[in-house]
């Protein structure tokens, strides 16, 4: 069984050839390393969840997430590393001989799947729908989907004490935007903030994010310009990108996420958008496992 390993984060720097040295550096924050399925944000989202679950004996945590989503998986082999047990509540229903690679990897870690009708998922949060289908998980602790409560604002900060001092920009994909506001808030307010959100007219988030990051904070910023069709969404041309990144960079880049922050920053930076003296940290925030249904499309 492969154990998180925080050490293993490493910021790497890009070659050149990738910027045109346009701006100062860009690096890569390495936060896939840490583990291969409880990779990137989603370790930081989950820890303090999983901690409380401990401290308050609390034997099984419940969860959310689609067929394909990395929380999901990623919170399914942290319960079993730290021994608890494990519901995952799926969006749509999934026959047991059509399960993607995620679901698979779910079951392999034990965390047990019930499947909802797109109806009821939009129900997840309301509790009397929830206590009536599923009674017998009455005295779990229960995770939002995508780790979005404050016990994962606050382990994102974490990630923050890995970014050196001199970087003057830093990039995070965003999904629920969890990770982008424990950053926000975490840094210190010099430094700016981009989000790179993969989803079509996702601005929508900004009066949601506004509201959880703290006053006094100015310099951060939602970008929604490559989502490439949309959330999940890719493209010749975004596989090409991913390719030949990993070619110069040797960095995996995942479809969803981190591969469309690259693409737009290269897009700012090349089109001089950025200054010269930039000096540019991405986070890698994992995700990888979710190649699995294109890996013949890739190089890596
Ligand atoms: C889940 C995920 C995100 C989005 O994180 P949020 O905190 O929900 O915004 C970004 N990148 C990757 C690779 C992810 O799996």
């Amino acid at each position: 069984m492969d154990i998180i390993d925080e050490g293993k984060a490493v910021v790497q720097l890009l070659d050149q050839r990738w910027h045109e040295q346009k701006v100062d550096k860009v690096a890569v924050l390495r936060l896939d390393l840490i583990h291969p399925v409880i990779s990137g944000n989603k370790w930081y989202k989950l820890k303090h969840n999983i901690q409380y679950a401990i401290d308050n004996g609390i034997d099984r945590i419940v969860t959310f997430g689609g067929a394909y989503s990395n929380h999901l998986v990623a919170a399914a082999a942290a319960a079993r590393q730290y021994k608890l047990k494990a519901t995952g509540l799926v969006r749509g229903k999934y026959a047991e001989n059509n399960l993607t690679p995620t679901l698979k990897e779910c079951l392999a870690n034990g965390m047990e799947l019930h499947f909802l009708s797109r109806e009821e998922y939009e129900q997840k949060n309301n509790p009397d729908f929830f206590d009536s289908l599923f009674r017998e998980l009455n005295g779990s602790f229960i995770i939002p989907e995508g780790g979005a409560n404050d016990y994962g604002i606050e382990g994102v900060a974490d990630i923050a004490h890995f970014i050196p001092d001199d970087y003057t920009h830093i990039c995070v994909a965003v999904g629920t935007g969890t990770t982008f506001v424990g950053l926000v808030n975490a840094l210190r307010e010099e430094k700016s903030v981009y989000g790179f959100i993969p989803m079509k007219q996702g601005r929508y988030l900004q009066g949601d994010l506004e509201k959880k990051i703290m006053p006094g904070h100015r310099k951060w910023q939602l970008l929604d310009n490559w989502h490439f069709g949309g959330f999940g969404k890719y493209d010749a041309s975004l596989l090409r990108f991913m390719n030949v990144f990993y070619e110069q960079n040797n960095i995996p880049l995942d479809m969803v996420y981190t591969s469309k922050m690259m693409y737009g920053l290269q897009q700012m930076i090349l089109s001089g958008m950025l200054s010269p003296n930039a000096k540019i940290l991405c986070i890698h925030s994992g995700g990888l496992q979710g190649n699995n249904s294109i890996c013949d499309k890739l190089v890596y």
